[in-house]
């Protein structure tokens, strides 16, 4: 710290931001910086109703979430945002002086006596609550800011008396904490406790943000301790004596955030990893010996917890392997597993300072690694699930995060992310990176976000191509992550000319149960670029990938979910085909199968552009919602619990109706052949990511019979820089037990748009399994794109061209000749004289494997050249699917996948009795199936079923202790779930193609 203050001009800006904080808390007198420690029986709240304002309504929620004023000169009180008015009309203060008694001290139209206002005629049971809103956030913003920058500026000045006093007011609120902390109960003392959930734990704030008083209070703790017993006043003012003051804060504030995190109580318990930074910044400032548990043992209950309760409580090193998948991303949307990333980067690099380096660890490079990874067209990250907006802007890192990171890992995607912003990645109080960055500084910024990747066990294919000028990725998402997750599987997002142009809404506003928007539109079905059957949301199931070949012009992502509705459809399955025309021209050719149901809605949403259709559409409907003439915007209909009660007065989260009741505007046309539909950018609104939009658009060719197509207006996030709507196009059929093939082609323009026409192909024979689409260029060039679910079988497309393959491109010059072709997984493509031939899907079983090198070794002589580094491998377990990437081919019955992690599961081996393993950890990522190792990565048999702590084992012999032997410094005996093992499958693909 010193030598970064004597050196940087940051450090001593960051030394002069936190000294100008701390002297503003501490020119407060001792009485008034306490009142900034509310006592417990004044409840919180972190919003005040859902309805925002009582005067200017969800009118406030354009100025963001939780935009309600509050200042700490005017305790208690909460100011609009948009009138500028106050609440409640009482003094609070007052009233909580007569210990909350006097009620005649209730005045005004807005009495709060902390437990909300209720405003009069309103039938629901929610109030307004003003008092307990400041509670929270006056706690949130002013107390955490008080006591760090109090401790920082106390080891910052070099002025001793100035250091003894921050000290004295910064231990002057820890002890006040200390005296209420075991006292705050937040399901018995909130808003959400008494309205939302009788159980929403926490202490200050719900256990989620409750971490923070872990995180704030024991490095403030470490700096003061010393100071203690020079501070004459506080033990004046606590009428106790330094070694007291000093255990009441280890004992009711330190101890009792350690037992509130290890107790199972889930009183303090953030998103994973949170709270295991907190523990440790505990074992560190307690250094405790003596009470249980101690700070040995709160280390070893963050890396090895041997009974976890739950999996927040799980270890890291099992957490690694069950909670992230195996290709490094965590269980929820982008967004939120940026937070592992943040969260377990922290708890290593504090694992680090006690001996335990888990930077060496395969799985958490990963984790550390996946942001580059779904970074597309080089700008941006999927908005899917609860991330981001419709624009998809930026990266999921930060250079605190990789700045951090970078210390242990010199990898030149964290040193570009530092260098885009190195003043936000230095830490005063760590050692400056400034000398390894400079090795870094005269290299080529690394590539980032401009390939074509696979996330095959998250369930994300990004296809992507492309120059300089012109980037373009269609994302075709197949996961079935459980947290913060949409209904939307298989979604498709297309991004060119530096823009989201087939669009998610990303983050809702607000994500609280009774948020109707959220439940009834945002993370519904039809908000997503997908196929809503039967006018009701996806549930959810494993998503399989079919193909995902990068190789050459035309590349290939074909993927199925069909426990999106389970029961309901018996095929739900997507195929992209990717073709890049020129280095700035490429289109994306759309299959979308749906069998099963009475009704397929296939849904397309742009982004803020003006929209035009050829055919024309008919007149807008001219009351009610898509759901119909008599369905108002926002009913929900179709949901007989939901559907007279006030909006927003119950929780939505068991909604699973079609949320047709938010789009609005409707026209509609029939499709009987082809249509254009076209989004043509418009100017950024104020507040917006800087863009081009001159001349920029997406035009999509449908082609389809017996349709009908609908375009409407589907609402945004209600934030001042959003368009108020986007033009949502539909596709829809009815029929009985239907089966539907939407062909689109997307074709993003700059200028002029240059695809002339994109016409329906005569397929030979129409059995459904096949869809074709005829692309005719400007130039007179034509492409065949075809896609087929049966690879093996032969069509005829328009009498001409024969294909067999599960897809093909074929391009056509003027003149009629074929110019380029690809052919994926079939065995010929022929026009006229021309043909292609080609060998198929080659099958074959895993005959060993050498999980250690990665190296697999299969039963028969398949592997050629044609097997490419990059081709994707699909894995057909018995019960399970997965795939595996070549990265070489050693010989005809061997290849290496590299560094891929095959394990998907794991943990201690608690003990084996029969064909039983019972082990302490949960293995969500497992499935009947799958091969077992043992710690030396050994097969040892297959699971069968989940068993009670643990899994059933097939195999001939009975399980013995001798199989799962201790590693060597393991505690215990460990056991490995992979995805792939002897016996299993396996499908090479074959890409040929002709240029
Ligand atoms: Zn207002
Ligand atoms: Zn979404």
């Amino acid at each position: 710290m010193r030598a970064n203050l004597a050196k940087y001009g940051w450090a001593r800006k960051q030394r002069d931001e936190i000294i100008a904080r701390a002297d503003k808390w501490a020119a407060c007198d001792d009485e008034r910086l306490r009142s900034l420690v509310i006592p417990p029986q004044v409840p919180r709240g972190y919003d005040v109703h859902n309805h925002g304002c009582p005067v200017h309504g969800t009118e406030i929620f354009r100025k963001g979430l939780y935009s309600w004023i509050i200042d700490f000169d005017r305790p208690f009180k909460v100011k609009c945002p948009i009138g500028g008015e106050e609440y409640p009309s009482n003094d609070f203060a007052a009233f909580l002086a007569t210990g909350m008694k006097d009620r005649s001290r209730l005045s005004g139209d807005y009495a709060d006596d902390g437990w909300g206002w209720h405003k009069p005629g309103d039938e629901t049971p929610a109030n307004y609550w003003f008092v307990a809103y400041y509670a929270q956030w006056g706690m949130m913003n002013f107390l955490r800011e008080a006591i760090t920058s109090l401790s920082q500026a106390a080891i910052l000045t070099e002025n001793p008396a100035r250091a003894r006093a921050y000290a004295h007011k910064c231990a002057l609120l820890l002890w006040q904490l200390a005296e209420y902390y075991p006292d705050y109960d937040y399901a018995k003392q909130s808003r959400e406790g008494k309205e939302h959930n009788p159980n929403y734990q926490g202490k200050l704030y719900n256990y989620i943000w409750e971490v923070s008083t872990p995180n704030d209070c024991g490095p403030a703790y470490d700096v003061v301790r010393p100071f203690l017993a020079g501070d004459a006043e506080l033990r004046k003012l606590a009428g106790k004596s330094a070694a007291e003051i000093d255990e009441e804060i280890r004992e009711r504030l330190l101890m009792e955030a350690v037992r509130c995190i290890t107790d199972g109580s889930g009183k303090i318990g953030g998103n994973y990893g949170r709270h295991q930074r907190a523990l440790l910044t505990l074992a560190l400032v307690l250094d405790e010996k003596r009470k249980h548990p101690t700070s040995e043992e709160m280390i070893q209950w963050v890396v090895e917890n041997p009974s976890p309760r739950n999996p927040m409580e799980m270890g890291l090193r099992d957490a690694l392997i069950n909670l992230v998948y195996r290709d490094g991303l965590p269980r929820e949307s982008l967004n939120y597993n940026l937070g592992w990333n943040q969260e377990l980067t922290e708890v290593a690099e504090m694992l680090a300072r006690f001996g335990v380096d888990f930077f060496k660890d395969s799985r958490f490079r990963k984790l550390l690694d996946w942001p580059f990874g779904v970074f597309v067209a080089g700008k941006f990250t999927p908005s899917l699930g609860d991330t981001g907006d419709m624009f998809s802007r930026g990266g999921q890192w930060t250079p605190q995060l990789y700045g951090k990171a970078f210390r242990y890992v010199p990898d030149a995607r964290y040193a570009w992310v530092v260098a885009q912003d190195p003043a936000l990645s230095q830490d005063l109080f760590s050692a400056p990176l400034d000398d390894r960055l400079n090795e870094f500084g005269s290299r080529p910024a690394p590539p980032i976000g401009l390939e074509s990747t696979l996330f095959p066990a998250y369930g994300l294919a990004n296809l992507q191509c492309g120059s300089e000028a012109i980037r373009v990725a269609a994302t075709l998402s197949f996961s079935s992550h459980p947290s913060h997750k949409h209904a939307d599987q298989l979604n498709l997002m297309l991004f060119a000319h530096d823009n989201a142009l087939l669009t998610d809404i990303g983050y809702p506003e607000q994500t609280d149960a009774f948020n109707y928007r959220l439940f009834g539109y945002f993370t519904n079905t039809i908000a997503h670029n997908t196929v809503t059957v039967d006018a009701a949301g996806q549930g959810r199931g494993p998503g399989v990938l079919h193909a995902f070949s990068t190789h050459g012009f035309a590349q290939v992502a074909d993927a199925s979910c069909e426990g999106a509705y389970p029961g309901q459809v018996s095929l739900y399955r997507r195929a992209n085909v990717l073709v890049q025309v020129t280095p700035d021209r490429s289109f994306v050719f759309d299959a979308f199968y749906v069998r099963g149901g009475s009704e397929h809605d296939y849904a397309v949403h742009g982004t803020q552009a003006d929209f035009a259709c050829e055919p024309g559409l008919g007149p807008p409907q001219e009351t009610g919602s898509l759901a119909g003439p008599d369905v108002p915007y926002e009913q929900f209909y179709d949901d007989l619990h939901l559907k007279d009660k006030p909006l927003g007065s119950l929780s939505y989260t068991g909604y699973r109706g079609s949320g047709f009741q938010f789009l609005t505007n409707v026209e509609r046309a029939p499709l009987s052949e082809s249509a254009l539909c076209t989004w043509r950018l418009t100017e950024p609104l104020k507040g917006q990511p800087d863009r081009p939009w001159k001349d920029i658009g997406l035009r999509a060719h449908l082609i389809g019979r017996e349709e009908e197509l609908i375009a409407c207006d589907g609402p945004v996030q209600r934030y001042a820089q959003m368009p108020k709507s986007v033009k949502c196009l539909i596709r829809r059929r009815t029929g009985e037990n239907l089966a539907s093939r939407f062909v689109t082609v997307f074709e993003p323009y700059r200028g002029k748009p240059w695809i002339d026409r994109v016409s329906p192909v005569e397929i030979e024979p129409d059995d459904g399994n096949a869809s074709a689409a005829l692309v005719e260029l400007a130039d007179g060039s034509r492409q065949y794109v075809f896609h087929s679910l049966a690879c093996e079988r032969t069509y005829v497309l328009d009498g001409r061209v024969t294909v067999s393959g599960q897809a093909a491109c074929l391009v056509l010059d003027p003149q009629g000749h074929p110019s380029k072709t690809m052919l994926l997984n079939g065995t010929k493509l022929a026009s006229g004289k021309y043909s292609v031939k080609g060998r198929g899907i080659r099958r074959s079983r895993i005959k060993s494997l050498d999980y250690a090198k990665g190296i697999i070794e299969i039963t028969d002589p398949v592997l050629g050249e044609d097997v490419r580094p990059g081709a994707v491998v699909l894995v057909k377990g018995n019960g399970f699917a997965d795939s595996v990437t070549v990265r070489k081919i050693i010989d005809s019955t061997h290849f290496s996948i590299g560094d891929e992690d095959l394990r998907v599961a794991g943990g201690p081996v608690v003990v084996v009795c029969g064909n039983k393993i019972v082990t302490s950890v949960p293995n969500p990522n497992a499935g009947p199936g799958m091969t077992v190792l043992n710690s030396r990565l050994e097969p040892q048999g297959r699971l069968s079923k989940r068993a009670e702590h643990g899994w059933l084992v097939d195999r001939d012999t009975p399980l013995k202790p001798d199989d799962f032997p201790k590693a060597d410094g393991d505690s215990s005996p460990r056991y490995y779930v992979v995805t792939a093992g002897p016996g299993d499958e396996l499908q090479f693909p074959q890409c040929v193609t002709e240029e």
